[in-house]
């Protein structure tokens, strides 16, 4: 499985995302992790402490990457039409995240329309960083895209402060000593199973 995540506006968990589908898929199968994003966050991710699964540069992946059964693919933000088809083309699914908040809403109805435009069918939005209730962005969100009828997620992935010390403290939240983080973990099971389903 050759999963692609990839977000036209930063800051929306794509590399939270990528960290956390590879450690869902690493529990499975061998899975390595392509960091392509110029920030190089998953690689720093993995260099400040200790992540179950390998993480390569880009420009490293080619020899790595037939000895893995999965590959998540962490991209560079603001892809294009043309580096939007390069992507799809490269892989099984693209996961789209996206906060929902209306900035990024519209930077996501902009990377849709540049998917339909070129035909791509395999893509699934990811809503990340949900506010917890009395907020309503997350039910708002949800039934904007789905008014739209494209295609999303069922779980999704709330806001929880453990996926930020598992990025400092460079682990997956899964091994994070926080609180929550069994529940924070369970958000990007549910969308592994998804992914595999
Ligand atoms: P991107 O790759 O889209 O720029 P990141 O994955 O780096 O996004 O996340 C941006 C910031 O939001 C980071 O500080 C990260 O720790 C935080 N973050 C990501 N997902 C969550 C979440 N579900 N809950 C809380 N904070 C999150």
């Amino acid at each position: 499985m050759i999963v692609t995540v990839a977000s036209f506006k930063g800051g929306v968990g794509k590399t939270t995302t990528s960290i956390h589908l590879a450690s869902y898929l690493q529990n499975k199968s061998p899975t390595l992790l392509i960091d392509g994003d110029a920030n190089r966050s998953a690689m720093s991710w993995a260099e400040r402490g200790d992540l179950p699964f390998k993480v390569v540069d880009e420009r490293a992946a080619a020899r790595f990457a037939r000895q893995f059964d999965h590959i998540v693919i962490d991209t560079e933000a603001h892809p294009d039409a043309a580096d939007l088809k390069a992507l799809v083309e490269g892989c099984d699914l693209l996961v789209i995240p996206t906060t929902p908040d209306i900035l990024s809403l519209n930077a996501l109805l902009l990377t849709v329309d540049a998917l339909k435009g070129i035909g791509a069918e395999r893509y699934k939005i990811l809503l990340t960083i949900i506010p917890p209730r009395p907020s309503r962005d997350g039910d708002e969100a949800r039934s904007l895209l789905k008014e739209r009828n494209l295609p999303v997620f069922r779980g999704e992935v709330r806001r929880f402060i453990a996926f930020q010390k598992a990025a400092l403290a460079g682990l997956p939240v899964s091994k994070s000593t926080d609180p929550r983080a069994n529940e924070a973990w369970a958000d990007y099971e549910q969308i592994g199973k998804e992914i595999l389903r």
